[in-house]
């Protein structure tokens, strides 16, 4: 999918679990932007893309696998972030922002999934190859998952206003 629909969706899901999680709308937001910028990171893979057609979309940036690495190194900058501007860091929240920014980034390769192109999603469990029949800039799958994003991040700084 296009870059700003992984953003979208990728921010909305971290954004709502976050609210859940913190109850606070300030963490909440920067969970939300960490989690947008997490589900882009997948596609850094076309940097090697113009030595080698077949390092995007590999099993080493969309994967289970490579989700739960992306998600483990986002959670340096969130705690610098979160030290360093003053919030107040609950060590409970640790586990379940790490699987919040977690599911953020597997949204990437799961939805890439529904491409011609696929991904090994569930790498390194399985190397089967998911794949769809969307191209990867489908307006109609690309506008769905964004709007969905979208309705995620209002939801989630609707109910954080309200606590
Ligand atoms: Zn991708």
């Amino acid at each position: 999918m296009k870059t700003k629909t992984h953003f979208l969706l990728g921010a909305g899901i971290s954004w709502i679990s976050g609210a859940q999680i913190t109850h606070e709308a300030a963490m909440a937001s920067l969970l939300g932007i960490l989690g947008g910028v997490s589900a882009v990171i997948p596609d850094m893979d076309l940097i090697f893309a113009a030595a080698d057609e077949k390092a995007h979309r590999s099993q080493f940036s969309h994967s289970l696998g490579s989700s739960l690495v992306i998600a483990a190194a986002m959670m340096i900058p969130c705690v610098l972030i979160v030290r360093y501007t003053g919030f107040v860091l609950s060590n409970w929240w640790i586990a379940p922002i790490f699987a919040s920014l977690f599911l953020s980034t597997f949204s990437h390769p799961a939805t890439d999934s529904l491409t011609r192109a696929g991904t090994r999603l569930l790498w390194p469990i399985s190397n089967r190859r998911f794949r769809g029949d969307f191209k990867y800039n489908d307006i109609v799958a690309n506008s769905a998952l964004s709007v969905l994003g979208l309705i995620l991040i209002v939801a989630a700084v609707t109910c954080t206003e309200f606590l």
